[in-house]
């Protein structure tokens, strides 16, 4: 089948002026009489981050009004997670993984049948339909989509393993929401099942899955440990976390000195046996406090048996498949990347790949010598904006603003790049632009034609499968 292509001209500007970022005290969007409101409390969330407040007080995110631990994610947020997603979705093609969406609402007889109905208490949430029938706003998929696979005909041998992922909001009743979108009642995660024939297989699968996400926190840039995870109510018997380091962490986690691998503390019986489990080394385990932003678990046939999802070994009778469950919690990832890279209070510092935008250009106030030139501008922008870094660059046009307070919210924004249209482009027979890198924390002058070379190089950094 001949591959067709749909390449439309890139004729749109992200301009700042138009943007929907309802910032803590722009008068366009706070009148004075709602500007005293505080979030915390009617959102219910007594813990504060620097990082958090600063998603609130950009225009990022917004909580929903007396739905605690709910938010609204708005467009330079959903920028950031539509990269992270892309980023996941390149990772998963990558280890051949088929995305689905299964349905939020699941019938409480599936929950039945596992046992997870009553030991998953009350953070699991209950709705009835107008017949009077009980489901779950699901906060996970085990019984959804083993059911769903035990549905049809066995699994052929010779299609294993089967892969299936989806990136969807989920839904947990929690007793206390915590540091806005860490510990959320609506999150979005990523979650992939895998069935396989036998134990052996699913191990395999188990190890190349754990190498995917190994893979997908080095390309994020993220200070990360993998470790041995307690298996809570999935009901394995072997499972992996992976941590972002954060003294706000709520998982404590024992880290070996030698060999910095580690397990969560609640797997551990006792804390005076010094050995690694896994260099053998006898040093002393040091402490931290991790947030948990991805756990994998060994399944086996716990669901398989009890919903029938059954595989076909091809010289017998089905049997029940062997599983493996792998979730990332992908808003979480979003703001915990933010609060263990923060190293300034008054500026988000993000991973390249999914800052919201990796280069904005600021151009002059209205009414300034330089704003006669804008012309000069707007062709600039178009041509980084279509060839460059496409569809990655904004344009702060707004006409009442100095670029100096332009260049200040940019820098608390953390945009990876910035340009400024300042004197020295206007003056005399060498042009040059300011170049800002929040990296490195340095400007450098040079002419257009260096900032242009300098950025083409720039695009190497940015999300692969970029479907903005
Ligand atoms: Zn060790």
């Amino acid at each position: 089948m001949a591959s067709r292509s749909l390449s439309l001209p890139i004729r749109h500007r992200w301009r700042m002026s138009c943007y929907f970022m309802p910032r803590k005290g722009d008068p366009k969007y706070h009148p004075k009489t709602q500007r005293a409101q505080n979030h915390l409390v009617q959102n219910g969330d007594t813990a504060e981050l620097v990082s958090h407040r600063l998603l609130l007080d950009l225009g990022f995110i917004k909580p929903a009004d007396k739905a605690p631990g709910m938010y609204h994610y708005l467009p330079m947020a959903m920028r950031s997670m539509d990269k992270l997603m892309g980023l996941i979705d390149a990772v998963m093609m990558k280890y051949d993984c088929q995305k689905v969406q299964l349905p939020t609402l699941t019938s409480s007889h599936l929950w039945e049948k596992s046992e997870r109905l009553d030991s998953m208490g009350k953070e699991l949430m209950k709705v009835k339909d107008r017949r009077d029938r009980e489901f779950v706003l699901s906060p996970t998929h085990e019984e959804v989509i083993t059911r769903m696979i035990g549905s049809g005909p066995p699994l052929p041998r010779k299609e294993l393993p089967v892969k299936l992922y989806q990136i969807t909001p989920k839904i947990r009743d929690e007793m206390r929401c915590k540091f806005g979108l860490i510990r959320s009642r609506e999150f979005i995660m990523k979650d992939l099942y895998t069935f396989d024939l036998s134990q052996e297989n699913a191990m395999e699968t188990y190890e190349t899955m754990n190498e995917a996400y190994n893979e997908f926190f080095q390309l994020l840039n993220v200070p990360f440990v993998k470790v041995v995870g307690k298996s809570g109510n999935m009901g394995g018997d072997l499972s992996h976390e992976y941590q972002l380091p954060s003294k706000i962490g709520q998982d404590n986690l024992l880290i070996c000195g030698a060999c910095h691998r580690g397990k969560n503390a609640e797997v551990s019986t006792s804390l005076s046996d010094p050995t690694c489990d896994q260099c053998k080394g006898t040093h002393l385990w040091q402490q931290h406090k991790g947030i948990e932003v991805g756990h994998t678990f060994y399944l086996g046939r716990r669901y398989s048996q009890s919903l029938g999802a059954m595989v076909n070994p091809g010289n017998g009778k089905p049997i029940p498949a062997e599983m493996g469950c792998y979730g990332l919690g992908v808003s979480r990832i979003f703001a915990a990347s933010l609060e263990v890279l923060q190293t300034c209070p008054t500026k988000l510092s993000w991973p390249k790949l999914i800052a919201p935008f990796t280069l904005v250009i600021l151009a002059p106030k209205k009414g300034s010598k330089e704003y006669a030139h804008f012309q000069d501008i707007l062709e600039f922008y178009d041509d980084v904006n279509s060839r460059l870094l496409p569809n990655d660059v904004m344009l702060d046009d707004r006409d009442n603003l100095t670029i100096g307070r332009k260049l200040d919210e940019a820098k608390t924004i953390g945009f990876p790049y910035i340009v400024v249209f300042g004197k020295t482009f206007f003056n005399a027979d060498n042009p040059e632009l300011e170049l800002y890198s929040a990296e490195t924390d340095t400007t450098m002058m040079l002419s257009p034609e260096a900032v242009k070379n300098f950025l083409n190089r720039a695009n190497s950094e940015r999300c692969p499968n970029l479907s903005l």
